[in-house]
């Protein structure tokens, strides 16, 4: 290079070289199972998250912590879900949790568990769809409005448990939601019901579970007042519906110690 053209034309700056950002590490419990081998595919195709470990029935929890997981999510069964958080809050892994059976008591240990190691976040979902969770939250907002409410979940019959989490779930906030708006339990007239035709009671909400092959998740809150009705439904007709809010978790939790029960949390519904 002459003199003169070094002085003509300064050297351009060089950009750095762009870091790539560190991918968060992910885990997968329930792994052959069909929620879990979802969430492991969506993991793989979600840029950011790398897939470190696929689990199932049998094999050791260690691998969470020998495979450096910074999350884990758990699609099991009720019997072992409070074990395997346990498990990875002691190991200080993030969880984000859709197995059912999670009841008060189970979710009071685990906030007293996290209570003992701050900056790790759990968060239990009983619904991973966007849309599931608008309805519960649309569901919640009409409840004081109409005199009857009833839920109908409608599954595919390979589903062990009833009343599905979701429709608990519903039930509680939509129950809560009348019970602060001073409104009385739905009328109903039923003295003899010996087969249990009405459905279980779950916070003062009837609750009904359809089991029906070729059903995957469904769900329909009935709201009557005087001669109207309003039916906030929705449907999950592929377990992909459940992908986006389990992504979204597995990318929020670690930025919300503690328990939070419901993806409403992290969308900022306030239900
Ligand atoms: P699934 O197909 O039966 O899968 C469960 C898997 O977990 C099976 O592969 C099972 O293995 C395995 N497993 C059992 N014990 C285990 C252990 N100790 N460690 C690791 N893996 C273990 O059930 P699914 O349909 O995927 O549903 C899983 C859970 O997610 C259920 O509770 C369901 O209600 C819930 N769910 C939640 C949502 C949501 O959005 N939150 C949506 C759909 C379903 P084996 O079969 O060998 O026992």
């Amino acid at each position: 290079m002459t003199e003169s053209t070094a002085r003509e034309s300064p050297a351009p700056e060089t950009p750095a070289p762009a870091t790539p950002a560190a991918e968060l590490r992910v885990a997968v419990l329930g792994a052959r199972g069909r929620m879990g081998s979802e969430a492991a595919q969506a993991v793989r195709r979600a840029d950011g998250l790398r897939l470190v470990a696929e689990l199932d029935h049998g094999d050791s929890l260690d691998a969470l912590v020998t495979s450096d997981a910074e999350v884990v999510i758990d699609f099991t069964v009720p019997s072992v879900t409070e074990h395997n958080v346990r498990f990875a809050v002691e190991h200080g892994i993030h969880c984000v949790v859709g197995t059912t059976g999670w009841d008060d008591e189970s979710l009071d240990r685990t906030r007293t568990l996290l209570a003992r190691h701050p900056g790790v976040g759990v968060l239990v979902a009983p619904n991973f769809s966007i849309g599931a969770v608008l309805a519960m939250h649309f569901s919640a907002q009409a409840a004081r409005f109409f005199e009857s409410v009833e839920i109908v979940e409608l599954h595919h019959p390979d589903k062990v448990d009833a009343p599905s989490g979701t429709a608990a779930r519903t039930a509680a906030l939509v129950g809560a939601a009348r019970r602060a708006a001073g409104v009385e339990p739905s009328p109903d007239a039923t003295t003899q019901d010996p087969d249990g035709a009405r459905g279980a009671l779950v916070d003062d909400v009837r609750v009904h579970s359809v089991r029906l092959r070729g059903l995957v998740a469904h769900q329909e809150t009935l709201l009557g007042g005087l001669g109207e009705q309003l039916t906030i439904r929705h449907d999950s007709f592929d377990r992909i519906s459940f992908m986006t809010g389990v992504v979204l978790g597995v990318r929020e939790v670690g930025s919300h110690p503690g328990l939070a029960h419901g993806l409403e949390d992290y969308l900022e519904l306030d239900l």
